[in-house]
């Protein structure tokens, strides 16, 4: 399948935003904001689903 610029720089994003939230998570292991760090990571992965999918169905350069 072939995506777009637009599609990397999404998906980059929300990868940034995930992998520091996750190396947050393991930094602070065990504490009360390493678990919520970790919850929102799965919330920035979710949502990078979700808005990849919406931006599949829309965008005319992916495909
Ligand atoms: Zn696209």
């Amino acid at each position: 399948m072939k995506t777009c610029h637009r599609f990397a720089t999404i998906k980059a994003g929300f990868e940034r935003d995930a992998s520091i939230l996750s190396a947050h998570a393991e930094r602070h292991q065990g504490s009360a904001p390493a678990k919520t760090s970790a919850k929102n990571a799965v919330t920035v992965k979710r949502n990078m689903a979700r808005a990849l999918n919406t931006h599949l169905d829309r965008c005319r350069e992916c495909g």
